[in-house]
């Protein structure tokens, strides 16, 4: 596996690939990396020549100074478990060679999708994702870009870029990848309390069990068992919404719509978590 760790390099790397015919597919990541990224990359290695990772903390995307601060990272560890899943090259930029004109987000308009969830709740987050895919997307020109459903609503957005700009690659969603217990693997994870890592399998059981719910209830009544369900454990629910898939407007009745997901936020002590699931 190569490191690169300049954007010279990493033009020139591109250069060469192209010019032999490669297929590039490419995995963007914020570094901390588990087994959920490493599912991404496995699937890379399967649909393309090779396979390259990035890892840069994006500052654009916080819209919380200390959670930037805090966010992992785990260069070293990194590169191992990439060396050993067999990933080809590894891209760590430097903050420059991303935003060289300044630290900033362009302004995107994606038909309302950045105004849900996760949009009210971390306001400007997805111009930051979406100014920071598309530098990669313009450095790597990769093939394919693969996308985790654990941020399904960043991976819409990405769905979205791609249309509207016309972008020659393909968008490849992959499945969430858990813990044993159900926990939505996350670099997040790793800083929650021995106490707050025990209670946290509580989300996607509550999903779990709110999918079951919705077959005899309204979405209103989902809703509130839900919300009684998080109540009785020591994790704060942020928001819980039933959404198309494709539009990811919160529906309020469940015949309205054939595709349904289900998304929440939750705080485990200081730590915000975000997960979903299927409800067809
Ligand atoms: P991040 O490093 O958190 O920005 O994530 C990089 C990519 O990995 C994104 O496409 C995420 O959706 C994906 N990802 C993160 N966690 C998981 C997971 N548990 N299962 C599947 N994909 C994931």
């Amino acid at each position: 596996m190569i490191l690169i760790k300049s954007l010279r390099e990493m033009l020139s790397w591109v250069e060469t690939q192209k010019k032999s015919g490669q297929k590039i597919g490419f995995v963007p990541t914020m570094g901390a990396l588990h087994q959920g990224h490493i599912s991404l990359v496995q699937k890379s290695k399967e649909e393309n020549d090779l396979t390259i990772v990035s890892v840069f903390v994006n500052p654009t995307q916080f819209n919380n100074a200390d959670d930037l601060k805090k966010y992992p990272r785990t260069e070293d560890a990194d590169t191992q478990l990439l060396e050993d899943a067999g990933c080809d090259a590894v891209f760590f930029p430097k903050i420059e060679d991303i935003y060289p004109n300044g630290e900033k987000s362009e302004n995107y308009n994606f038909e309302g999708i950045e105004n849900q969830m996760e949009g009210k709740f971390r306001p400007g987050h997805f111009d930051g994702v979406a100014t920071v895919v598309r530098r990669f997307f313009e450095i790597i020109q990769p093939d394919k870009a693969y996308f985790g459903e654990k941020d399904f609503q960043q991976l819409r957005i990405i769905q979205e870029l791609v249309q509207q700009l016309n972008l020659p690659l393909q968008i490849v969603p992959v499945p969430i990848m858990r813990e044993s217990d159900g926990l939505a693997m996350s670099s997040r994870n790793t800083r929650l309390t021995e106490e707050m890592r025990e209670e946290s399998p509580k989300i996607h059981q509550i999903l779990r069990e709110a999918k079951i719910f919705l077959q005899n209830h309204s979405v209103q009544e989902t809703k509130e068992f839900v919300q009684n369900q998080f109540n009785a454990t020591k994790l704060d629910l942020e928001y819980f919404e039933i959404a198309d898939e494709k539009t990811l407007e919160s529906v309020s009745e469940k015949e309205n719509s054939e595709n349904l997901r289900g998304f929440l936020a939750v705080f485990a002590g200081e730590i915000r978590l975000i997960d979903n699931i299927d409800l067809g």
